[in-house]
């Protein structure tokens, strides 16, 4: 399994200088290696293979010194996303490879960190070969002997790490017996079976005022204009800012549930599933449950607990007693014509969803 922990670094201005020029090498041999494919596949009607593409690296360096610059597995990287890009392509999960403009290459990796004594060696930093000691904002904690790859990431005006592990899966917790369901709510965040609430924090819904603003803004520049370029980077630095308070928030609310039972059952929401409405608001809201869906089954993995998704059908529909009870969006309160039972309609589903789970399990 696969985790990723994100930390934002602060390089000097001689180290970002030098992480810039390497994104522009990096983006320049990917987009000189989707040449020579393209190339190699009119005149000779085959296409070229990642390795026959990495053997050429030496020789490349020795042509144009500037590479030498760059840490071999970084090149090789730039190589082997190309590779990967071809690779989804003949699959059909992607479209044909394109060549990036500084706007879609915006990262580079280094694959292999064995040498993890080196680049975490000094507290708050991190060692990137060939550009030195960074300082990272280390929030959370991460392990870092399990690291095996780091990736430098540029957005939004701002440098973060990406740092991924491959850990095993903890074995499962003997005797569990604490057991939730969560329910993507309507009138909160989400809401859990046994009636605890979670809400979005308030600050969200200030961003989100202040990001609609500033995109107002731009949609009134001109275009090609170095006004609509500064209001452009302004919008991207309130969603990044926007896209990190989310994801800390997510993190914390999944941490607390994982910690605190040891069942926790939600619904299998595929999103195109999903009724889709094409507002900011509730595009962003979209990916974040999806991200939060994802922090808990990583979580419960983790920590030997027990994820388990259940099919969504009618769970905002029906009554604990088993009668139909429909109810448009905007009806907050679920009151049963049958068993008479009135309750917010969001732990209703919780506790749904938890029964559904239950029985899954047994
Ligand atoms: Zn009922």
């Amino acid at each position: 399994m696969q985790i990723v922990y994100r930390y934002g670094i602060y390089p000097s201005r001689e180290q970002e200088q030098k992480m810039f020029h390497t994104l522009k090498l990096c983006r320049h041999l990917y987009n000189a290696a989707l040449e020579q494919r393209e190339t190699c596949y009119h005149q000779r009607g085959r296409s070229l293979s990642y390795t026959s593409q990495q053997n050429e690296l030496p020789g490349m360096k020795k042509e144009l010194p500037e590479y030498e610059e760059i840490q071999s597995q970084v090149l090789q990287d730039a190589l082997r996303r190309l590779d990967d890009a071809f690779k989804r392509f003949f699959s059909g999960l992607a479209g044909y490879p394109h060549y990036k403009d500084r706007d879609h290459y915006t990262s580079f990796s280094y694959p292999q960190v064995d040498n993890v004594k080196n680049t975490f060696s000094r507290p708050g930093y991190i060692y990137l070969s060939k550009i030195g000691f960074i300082k990272m904002k280390v929030h959370r904690e991460f392990p870092a002997k399990a690291i095996s790859r780091v990736n430098v990431k540029y957005h939004g005006g701002k440098w973060y790490a990406n740092l991924t592990t491959e850990t095993p899966q903890a074995e499962p917790v003997e005797h569990a017996t604490k057991a939730v369901g969560i329910d993507r709510g309507i009138n909160h965040f989400a809401a859990l079976s046994d009636g605890t609430f979670i809400d979005n924090p308030r600050y969200f819904r200030k961003m989100e005022k202040k990001l609609a603003k500033e995109q107002r803004k731009l949609s009134r520049k001109k275009k090609g204009s170095k006004n609509r370029g500064k209001a452009k980077a302004k919008v991207v630095k309130v969603h990044a800012k926007i896209a990190n308070q989310r994801r800390d928030f997510l993190h914390k609310a999944s941490a607390q549930i994982v910690k605190n039972y040891d069942i926790i059952v939600m619904e299998d929401l595929t999103i195109k599933n999903m009724i889709r409405n094409h507002k900011l608001a509730k595009s962003i809201q979209d990916a974040g449950w999806g991200e939060f869906g994802n922090y808990i089954e990583y979580k419960s993995l983790h920590q030997g607990k027990r994820h388990v998704l259940v099919d969504p059908k009618g769970t905002s529909q029906t009554c604990l007693c088993g009668a139909h009870v429909p109810k448009d969006l905007s009806t907050r309160v679920h009151e049963c014509p049958v068993c008479g039972l009135v309750m917010d309609r969001d732990l209703v589903s919780a506790k749904l969803i938890l029964e559904r789970g239950l029985a899954v399990i047994a």
